[in-house]
């Protein structure tokens, strides 16, 4: 039985990620599909319990339970993120996706999962291929499969349904450091 764990970075990401992968649940041969939320990336608080609650009431709405794995860290974060010459990883933002998607898979290995994905591959504006060099180190690591899909091709559509259904739309990636440089997700 193969069981999906979808990271969702965000509701906006969620919205085509989800739809895609249900319309293909059956052709990928997934008996069970579930999300989850961890994001300590994201800072200020205040703009971290505003994506909460995006994703918690937008996957409440399709009669789902929001998962989540509820840190905020920003200490930590940026402890790491500003001395990463030190750390064993190549960048800040190889450092972000590996933080929380390493936990994401260790959540997975622990209820049972067989194959985790993420939403970030939806957004033209992260490093695609770091992410995906991430995730194969950590399919390798835990023995979960990851499931790939270019989902970048879905991303404005995924925009504008979330415009429309109303979600709140963040104005930058993520991290303190993402605001200070403009890394806007061009919404
Ligand atoms: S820019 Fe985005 S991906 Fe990179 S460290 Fe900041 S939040 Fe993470």
């Amino acid at each position: 039985m193969n069981k999906l764990l979808i990271h969702a970075c965000c509701a906006p990401c969620l919205v085509e990620v989800y739809d895609v992968l249900l319309k293909e649940q059956q052709s990928l041969n997934i008996s069970e599909m579930d999300i989850i939320w961890y994001n300590k990336n994201i800072h200020p608080k205040v703009e971290y319990d505003k994506r909460k609650k995006a994703y918690i009431e937008y996957v409440k709405s399709l009669d789902k339970t929001p998962y989540l794995i509820d840190e905020y860290d920003l200490m930590s974060f940026t402890k790491i993120a500003s001395s990463i010459e030190d750390t064993e990883y190549t960048s800040r933002c190889d450092y972000c996706y590996i933080s929380r998607l390493e936990k994401v898979f260790i959540y997975a290995k622990e209820n049972g999962y067989t194959h985790v994905t993420t939403t970030l591959l939806i957004s033209p504006y992260q490093n695609h291929d770091l992410i995906i060099s991430v995730l194969l180190r950590l399919e390798k690591k835990y023995n979960i499969k990851f499931l790939y899909k270019d989902f970048r091709p879905l991303f404005r559509e995924g925009q504008r349904k979330s415009r429309e259904l109303g979600l709140y739309m963040q104005k930058y990636c993520g991290c303190i450091y993402s605001i200070d440089e403009g890394r806007w997700q061009g919404i």
